[in-house]
C-alpha cells in the first residue's frame, strides 16, 4: 500500500490520477489532497478518498471548504505555501504526486523532499526555476524523482536498466500544438479558445496555451537536463503531431528506443506511483493499421521562438531559466485575461529576460527574487 499527497487534485493530472486510485484501491490511499479552487470537486474528492489533511488556496477558501463538508470526513484543513508544504511532508505519506501549476510547485517540491517523501513530478515549472537545487538536494536525502510528463517518462522508460554513458541522444516530441501549421501573420488573430483547443491532449489550460506556444517544450528541454543530467545540445525537438511516439532515446551504438502510447496521461501518471510495477490501466495500444503513417519533422523557430528563449536559458543558467518561467507565467495568464494577443506572449517573454541581469549559482532566495523580479517586469511592460 503506497501513501500519496495529491498536490493540485482537481486539476488534469490530479484528477487522472485519483482515476488511477479509484481503480486500485488495494495500492494506493490518499493521506492528503490540495487545490486552489473548484472546492465543490474538492469536496467530493475529500468524500470519496478520505485525506487526513488537505491545503487550499487561503484563509478564506479554508472556511468555505469547512462550510462545505457534510459528510462523515473531516480533515484538516490548511492554507497558503505552508499549507501546500505541510500536505507535501505529511507524516503518513509515502509519496507526493506534484500536480499543480506553476512556480507554486517549488516550495512543496523542496518540503517534500526535506521530509524524505519520494516525488512524482507532473510539475515541470519547479526544475525549470530550480532545477540544480532540487535535483542536488534530492540526491542528499535520498529522494526519487519520478518524471510523470509523458516525454520525460517516456526517456525515463527508455533509459531504464541501461548505462548512463551509452546514451547520446535524447529526441523530444511536440504534438506542434493547435497552430502547427498556421501562418505566422494569422498569429495575431488567434483568440483564447483556438489557444485552448489542443489537437490531441486534454490538459489545464496554462499548459494548453504553452503547448501551443511550443513553450511546453522549452520548458521540457529544461525539465529534461535536469533529470537526466543531460546537455541541452544532446536533445533534439522533433515535432510529432500523432502524439503516439511519447520520446525517444539514442545510443553510442545507433539503436534508438521509443515508448510509444495513446496519448493519455493515465500511463505515464501510472507508472510514477507504481514504479518499478506496471499497472493493469486498461488502456488500449495505439492502432497501428488505423494510424498508418507516424511522422517527424523540425520545429519552425520563426513562428515559435520559445525553444530558442529555452537553450539561451539552458545556456546562461543562473537566475535566466526562472525569469523565463515566470515572463511566461504572467504572459499567459495576460493572454487568458484578453488583456494580449497571442504574439504579444513571445515579445513579452523575450523583452523580460533581455531585461535581466543575470546571476550566476543562485540560492533559492535569489531564484525566488529573481521570479517577483520577473512577474514584476512582465506587468510593467504589458
Ligand atoms: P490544471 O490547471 O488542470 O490543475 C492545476 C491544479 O493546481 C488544480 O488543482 C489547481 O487548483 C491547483 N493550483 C492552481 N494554482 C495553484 C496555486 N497557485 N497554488 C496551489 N495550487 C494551485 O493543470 P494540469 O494540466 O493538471 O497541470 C498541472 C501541472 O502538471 C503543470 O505543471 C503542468 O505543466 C504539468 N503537466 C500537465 C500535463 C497534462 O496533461 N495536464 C502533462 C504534463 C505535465
Ligand atoms: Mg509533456
Amino acid at each position: 500500500m503506497k501513501n500519496l499527497s495529491i498536490l493540485g487534485a482537481t486539476g488534469s493530472i490530479g484528477t487522472s490520477a485519483l482515476d488511477i486510485v479509484r481503480m486500485h484501491p488495494d495500492l494506493f490511499r490518499v493521506r492528503a489532497l490540495t487545490a486552489a479552487n473548484n472546492l465543490p470537486l474538492l469536496c467530493r474528492q475529500i468524500a470519496e478518498f478520505t485525506p487526513e489533511v488537505v491545503a487550499v488556496l487561503d484563509a478564506d477558501k479554508a472556511r468555505e471548504l469547512a462550510g462545505m463538508l457534510t459528510g462523515p470526513c473531516r480533515p484538516d484543513i490548511m492554507f497558503g505555501e505552508i499549507g501546500y508544504a505541510r500536505a507535501a511532508a505529511w507524516k503518513t505519506t509515502d509519496m507526493v504526486l506534484l500536480a499543480m501549476v506553476g512556480a507554486a510547485g517549488l516550495k512543496p517540491a523542496l518540503a517534500a523532499i526535506e521530509a524524505q517523501k519520494d516525488i512524482a513530478l507532473a510539475n515541470k515549472e519547479t526544475l525549470v526555476m530550480a532545477g540544480d537545487i532540487v535535483m542536488a538536494r534530492a540526491r542528499e536525502k535520498k529522494v526519487s524523482i519520478l518524471p510523470v510528463d509523458s516525454e520525460h517518462s517516456a526517456i525515463f522508460q527508455c533509459i531504464m536498466g541501461k548505462r548512463n554513458k551509452d546514451v547520446k541522444q535524447v529526441f523530444l516530441t511536440a504534438s506542434g500544438g493547435p497552430f502547427r501549421n498556421t501562418p505566422k501573420e494569422a498569429f495575431e488573430k488567434i483568440t483564447r479558445e483556438d489557444a485552448l483547443n489542443h489537437p490531441n491532449w486534454s490538459m489545464g489550460e496554462k499548459i494548453s496555451i504553452d503547448s501551443a506556444t511550443l513553450m511546453n517544450k522549452g520548458l521540457e528541454l529544461i525539465e529534461a537536463v535536469h533529470l537526466f543530467g543531460i546537455c541541452h545540445e544532446h536533445i533534439q525537438v522533433l515535432i510529432h503531431p500523432q502524439s503516439i511516439v511519447h520520446s525517444m532515446v539514442g545510443f553510442t551504438d545507433g539503436a534508438v528506443m521509443a515508448q510509444m502510447g495513446v496519448p493519455d496521461m493515465k500511463q505515464a501518471i501510472g507508472f510514477a506511483l507504481s514504479f518499478p510495477e506496471r499497472l493493469d490501466l486498461g488502456m488500449a495500444f495505439p492502432d497501428f493499421v488505423q494510424l498508418q503513417s507516424l511522422t517527424f519533422h523540425a520545429p519552425d523557430f520563426q513562428r515559435f521562438p520559445s525553444l530558442e528563449f529555452a537553450r539561451q536559458a539552458c545556456i546562461r543558467k543562473g537566475t535566466l531559466p526562472a525569469v523565463m518561467n515566470a515572463a511566461n507565467e504572467v504572459a499567459v495568464q495576460a493572454f487568458l485575461d484578453r488583456r494580449m494577443g497571442f504574439s504579444d506572449i513571445f515579445r513579452l517573454i523575450s523583452l523580460t529576460m533581455d531585461c535581466h541581469t543575470c546571476i550566476d549559482n543562485p540560492d533559492l532566495s535569489g531564484i525566488i527574487e529573481a521570479d517577483h523580479w520577473a512577474r514584476t517586469k512582465a506587468e510593467s511592460l504589458i
